[in-house]
């Protein structure tokens, strides 16, 4: 069986990708170091509990699990805190990424898949965007991927190492058999903060911006259900055992949602009149992001299959509706083991 180190595999879309891989029959080597990531999110593989930061921590997996391949999820995320911390971020993700990428080398590894996003393009001047849109990020986060997809050229034109690196929408939704979801703490994504508004989790959800130019004035997203984004990393892995060259590639659906229509679909799912405030707009928030997904598709043959927005919100209720007792039951069987 294929051994792939999955960084981040106790992250959300990390674990998804683990799940996704042990059904195609691959080994997902979950490497993670728990800071955002959770124990009980790595089922399908064992878990290498180490930090990117330790070099040898990274090569002694490798060598340990006779990894193959690479998926790089492990990353700190939130834009917000970007903004108001940069250097963890560089540290973390540049710094994380060099030190995955010299293990590689070192290791002989030469195929990876990078998780990168749409925040490396900056503010659209086109929509949908196209990869060869320009890139220029408006957070500090966005500028870590970017900087992480230009040394990736260099490794590749060194020391033969391929990649791929997709560049997501919104990741949404949860695992369809509600294994695994959404945990972020605190939570600042739509989706999971609408449908927790919805269950009585929260008290309301506050709509950042009702004055964008949009048809009903608010913000518009290309929203991707997790499991599609898992099927493509599982897609652009096999695009490279085949020989695929390095590229960059978008992952969206091509169609946008205003924050009002996924308020109206999580109203439809979970038959609640949602509690909403309208409020000013977030920083930094661009009126509308919508991939141009053609490349995806021709190249990786990928189309997403769950990402019909009330597929998303369905399977985010389900997942929110039931997870604190399952987390705990998960967390307390593992540590039985
Ligand atoms: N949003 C909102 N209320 C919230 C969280 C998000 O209105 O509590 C809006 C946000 O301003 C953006 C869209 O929903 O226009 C998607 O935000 P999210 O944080 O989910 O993803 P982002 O696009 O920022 O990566």
């Amino acid at each position: 069986m294929s051994a792939i180190l999955v960084t981040g595999g106790a992250g959300y879309v990390g674990s998804h990708a683990c799940k996704v891989l042990s059904a195609a029959g691959f080994l997902p080597v979950a490497f993670d170091n728990l800071s955002t990531g959770h124990r009980w999110a790595v089922q399908w593989g064992p878990l290498e509990h180490g930090d990117l930061a330790d070099v040898e921590a990274v090569r002694r997996a490798i060598r340990r699990h006779r990894v193959e391949a690479v998926m790089h999820f492990a990353a700190s995320s939130d834009v917000g805190e970007s903004m108001r911390q940069p250097g963890p971020y560089f540290r973390n993700n540049v710094g994380g990424t060099l030190n995955l990428l010299e293990a590689m080398a070192d290791c002989g590894i030469r195929r990876l898949v990078l998780s990168s996003t749409c925040a490396s393009y900056g503010l659209p001047q086109v929509i949908p965007i196209r990869e060869d849109h320009p890139q220029q990020p408006i957070n500090p986060y966005g500028e870590t991927k970017l900087a992480i997809e230009r040394m990736l050229r260099w490794w590749d034109q060194v020391h033969g190492i391929s990649w791929l690196a997709l560049r997501y929408f919104n990741a949404a939704g949860a695992d369809p058999d509600g294994e695994i979801g959404e945990a972020h703490e605190p939570e600042t994504h739509l989706i999971p903060i609408a449908v927790q508004a919805a269950l009585g989790q929260r008290e309301n959800l506050g709509i950042f911006g009702t004055d964008y130019p949009t048809p009903d004035g608010t913000a518009v997203r290309d929203y991707v259900h997790v499991t599609d984004l898992a099927e493509a990393h599982l897609a652009g892995l096999r695009h490279l055992f085949a020989g695929g060259g390095s590229l960059a590639c978008n992952l969206g659906t091509g169609r946008g949602h205003s924050v009002r229509e996924v308020v109206r679909a999580v109203e439809r799912v979970t038959r609640t009149a949602l509690p909403i405030r309208l409020m000013a707009r977030r920083p930094g928030d661009p009126p509308q992001l919508v991939a141009e997904p053609r490349l995806a598709s021709e190249l990786l043959g990928w189309r997403p299959r769950l990402s019909d927005l009330d597929t998303i919100v369905a399977t985010a209720c389900g997942w929110h509706s039931k997870s604190r007792p399952t987390r705990r039951q998960a967390a307390h069987s593992i540590q039985m083991k």
